[in-house]
């Protein structure tokens, strides 16, 4: 924690939330569309602006890195890991790959984000499988 002073009842609630947002039923549930996906980053980005108290990693189908200070970043050897399940925490992915180089994502669709080549609906299937790129202040399918 942080240099901050927090009170008893303030401490509950911090280790409340981090619990929250840091259970693989919670996530499970939040990533299952865009906008869930975007809530759940958001809650974890703003905990850790908030408390400076930091989260246990995560990895997304096998290809982005939930960070301990709430961002996201594209794993590089995300095509290393085979079938990959929906989440797991980062140590049990590192029993697959041995080493870790990330890049940070800074901008994710939102929910009903079109595709500005094809104007079909990015879903969070394109997500998961990294089938999104930006383009200008919009995004495209990278398929497309
Ligand atoms: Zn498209």
């Amino acid at each position: 924690m942080s240099d901050r002073k927090f009170s008893t009842s303030e401490v509950k609630k911090i280790n409340k939330q981090r619990e929250d947002y840091n259970s693989l039923y919670y996530m499970r549930r939040l990533i299952k569309s865009i906008e869930g996906l975007n809530l759940l980053l958001r809650k974890r980005r703003e905990f850790w602006e908030n408390y400076h108290v930091m989260h246990d990693e995560f990895v997304l189908w096998g290809r982005y890195l939930l960070t301990f200070r709430g961002t996201i970043q594209e794993i590089d050897q995300h095509y290393l890991c085979g079938n990959p399940v929906e989440i797991t925490t980062l140590p049990d992915f590192m029993k697959i790959i041995s080493s870790l180089r990330t890049k940070e994502v800074t901008n994710l669709p939102t929910r009903s984000c079109v595709c500005s080549k094809c104007h079909k609906l990015i879903k969070i299937e394109d997500i998961a499988k990294g089938n999104f790129e930006p383009c200008g202040t919009q995004f495209v399918h990278k398929i497309c």
